[in-house]
C-alpha cells in the first residue's frame, strides 16, 4: 500500500509515569492546547512540530505525538513525569500483567530501565497500604548500571525497584530462599537489535562489525554510531535504546565476528539459555520474553525449543494463549511467524498454530509506528510448580 509506505514515519511515543502523574494531568498541562486524534494516521502524517496527539487504544497511559516534538526541555521529561518509550517496547510490562497475588517480579536484564519503571509504575498503581512487592532488577554492564539507577531515580521508582547492579541474572540460584517471592519474570535480553528504527541504516554503515569487525573496530565506531542515532531524529529511548544495543556487548560465548547466520545462532543460544534458566525459579508462574529483533531464530524459534526444553517439560511451563492475554494485546494482530527448516518442531500442526498465536510481534515501518519486536509470555499453573525442581 503506497499510502502506507509515505505515512509510515516513526512518531514519538510517550508514556506518562503513573508514579509521578497522571494521563489527565499531563494532557491538561504538557498537552495543554493539543489536539486530540482517534486515528494515529493524523499523527503520522502532521507537520513534524504540530500539537496533536493519538492516546493508544492497546496500552494504558500511551501517547503518540509527531516525531520532532520537543519535549525533551519540558518539566514533565526532565521530571520523569513522562518517560519516552516505544508503544512495542510497552508491551513486554503489559503483557506480564503483574497483580500483588504474584509475588516480587524479577526484570532479568534491565538497563536502561524503559521496562523496570514500566512494571513499577504498574505495581505501584495496584498496592495498598501495608502491601509489599519489589521489582528486582538485574543488571550485569556497569555502566548500564548506572543509566538504571538514575532512570530508577528519576522515575520515582525507588521504593518499589532494588537494583541488583553489575549482576549476572544467570549466576542467581533460582532455587534460593532470597526468591522464594518471586513470582514473575520479565526477561528482555540483549539481541540482534534489528527490529530498531535507524538501525538498517547503522548495519548499513557498520557492514564490517556486522560481517567480521574486530572488538576495536567497534569501540572506535562507538561515537559515530552515537551521533548517527542523533541526527536520524531517534533522540531518547530510540537512541538510548540503539546505543545500548550497538554497545551491547553479547555475551562472552557468542563470537562478536562472524555472519550475521552466526551471530544470530550465537545470540539464539544465549537467549534459550537465560530463558531455561527462567524457567528454574521455584516459584515463577509467569514469564514474558522479549526482543527487539526481527528475526524468527531470536524470536519464534527460541520459544519452540524453550517449549521442547526440559526445564519447560519438568517445570510445567506453556505459554500464554491468545485468549488469555491482557485486553489490549489478545486483539493485536501481528502474531508468531513460522520459517520452514530453522528450527525443529515435534508438535502437530494445531499446535504449532496456537503457538504462533500466542506470540506477538510489531512490525517497524508499519502504519502502526512501532519499532520491530517480539513478546511471548509462559505461564504454569499452581499445580504445575513443582515441590522441588
Ligand atoms: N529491558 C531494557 C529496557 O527496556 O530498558 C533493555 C534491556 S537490553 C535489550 C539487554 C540488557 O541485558 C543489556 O543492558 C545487557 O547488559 C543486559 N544483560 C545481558 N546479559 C545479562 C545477564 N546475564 N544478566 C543481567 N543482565 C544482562
Amino acid at each position: 500500500d503506497g499510502a502506507v509506505q509515505k505515512i509510515s514515519r516513526h512518531p514519538r511515543w510517550v508514556r506518562v509515569n503513573t508514579i509521578k502523574s497522571t494521563l489527565d494531568q499531563q494532557l491538561s498541562t504538557t498537552f495543554k492546547g493539543f489536539r486530540e486524534t482517534d486515528n494515529l494516521k493524523d499523527v503520522l502524517l502532521a507537520a513534524k512540530r504540530s500539537k496533536i496527539y493519538y492516546k493508544d487504544p492497546n496500552i494504558p497511559n500511551l501517547l503518540a505525538l509527531p516525531s520532532r516534538i520537543d519535549l525533551s526541555r519540558s518539566p514533565a521529561y526532565t521530571s520523569g513525569q513522562i518517560i519516552f518509550q516505544d508503544k512495542a517496547s510497552c508491551f513486554p510490562a503489559y503483557l506480564l500483567d503483574p497483580v500483588p497475588g504474584d509475588g516480587d517480579v524479577i526484570d532479568a536484564t534491565a538497563a536502561p530501565g524503559n521496562k523496570t519503571t514500566h512494571l513499577a509504575a504498574i505495581v505501584s498503581s495496584q498496592l495498598r497500604t501495608g502491601q509489599k512487592q519489589k521489582v528486582i532488577a538485574f543488571e550485569r554492564d556497569k555502566g548500564r548500571t548506572v543509566t538504571l539507577q538514575k532512570m530508577v531515580k528519576l522515575a520515582s521508582a525507588n521504593s518499589v525497584v532494588q537494583v541488583k547492579g553489575s549482576s549476572d541474572f544467570l549466576a542467581t540460584t533460582p532455587g534460593s530462599g532470597e526468591f522464594a517471592n518471586v513470582g514473575a519474570i520479565l526477561l528482555d535480553p540483549s539481541c540482534s537489535g534489528t527490529g530498531i528504527v535507524g538501525r538498517d541504516d547503522a548495519i548499513k554503515m557498520h557492514l564490517p562489525e556486522v560481517q567480521g569487525g574486530t572488538k576495536s573496530s567497534q569501540k572506535l565506531d562507538k561515537s559515530k554510531k552515537r551521533k548517527r542515532g542523533d541526527e536520524a531524529g531517534n533522540t531518547s529511548e530510540a537512541t538510548a535504546t540503539l546505543n545500548l544495543h550497538l554497545d551491547d556487548s553479547t555475551p562472552e560465548e557468542t563470537p562478536i565476528e562472524g555472519k550475521l547466520s552466526e551471530r544470530l545462532a550465537a545470540l539464539s543460544k544465549f537467549q534459550l539459555h537465560i530463558l531455561n534458566h527462567a524457567m528454574r525459579f521455584a516459584n515463577a508462574r509467569k514469564i514474558t520474553y522479549s526482543t527487539c529483533s526481527i528475526h524468527f531464530e531470536e524470536n519464534e524459534g527460541v520459544v519452540f525449543q524453550a517449549l521442547a526444553s526440559s526445564a519447560a517439560k519438568q517445570g510445567g511451563w506453556r505459554v500464554l494463549a491468545r485468549e488469555e492475554q491482557v485486553d489490549g494485546l489478545k486483539n493485536w494482530h501481528r502474531r508468531g511467524i513460522w520459517e520452514d527448516e530453522k528450527v525443529s518442531c515435534d508438535l502437530d500442526e494445531g499446535s504449532k498454530r496456537e503457538v504462533l498465536n500466542a506470540c506477538i510481534r510489531c512490525d517497524k515501518d508499519t502504519e502502526e509506528g512501532t519499532m520491530g519486536f517480539f513478546v511471548a509470555a509462559f505461564v504454569r499453573d499452581a499445580e504445575n510448580v513443582p515441590a522441588q525442581l
